[in-house]
């Protein structure tokens, strides 16, 4: 790795990487802890949901704690988009199925950090089912930056 020491730079090898080889199991925000919406409910729910949470996107499970999908806030705030205003009174009429994605990747509870680190690049976080199929909780990159942040402070200098 390289760090950048204003006046020129140095190498460091990384040999404190063993992380990336743990499973994720004890990192996950567990499902009791992760703000969600079901199956079923109208979008008014999930919009009070997202803004009292300030969360920009949670799951949508099922009545088994299967995960469905996710929905953000702005899939909603884009299906009530009218010519001339939002339109919110019709957020009652829509239920969470019609409009979350269902198209989102989903890592085991017994990944390993070297491959969520691919994905959280491009995602705020992931979603994390455990062997049984049964959502288990969230991976954050906020908690991938804090184990990263820990490894590189810890290395030799
Ligand atoms: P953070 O890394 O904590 O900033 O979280 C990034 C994103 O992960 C948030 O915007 C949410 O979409 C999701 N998230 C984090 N924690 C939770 C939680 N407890 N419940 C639901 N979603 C969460």
């Amino acid at each position: 790795m390289k760090v950048d020491k204003g006046v020129g730079s140095y190498m460091i090898s990384v040999n404190n990487t063993e992380f990336l080889h743990e499973p994720i199991r004890d990192h996950v925000i567990s499902s009791e802890k992760v703000a969600h919406v079901q199956v079923g409910n109208n979008c008014e729910h999930a919009l009070l949901v997202l803004t009292k949470t300030g969360y920009s996107a949670i799951p949508v499970l099922d009545h088994e704690y299967r995960l469905r999908g996710l929905l953000s806030m702005g899939m909603i705030t884009e299906s009530i988009l009218g010519m001339e205003r939002i339109e919110y009174e019709r957020l009652s009429d829509m239920k969470v199925d019609e409009l979350m994605q269902t198209d989102l990747p989903i890592v085991r509870i017994d990944t390993e950090f070297r491959k969520v680190f691919d994905l959280l690049i491009n995602h705020p976080f992931l979603c994390v089912e455990d062997e049984e199929g049964m959502f288990a909780g969230i991976m954050t990159r906020r908690v991938l930056m804090k184990k990263l942040k820990k490894a590189v402070y810890t290395m030799p200098r």
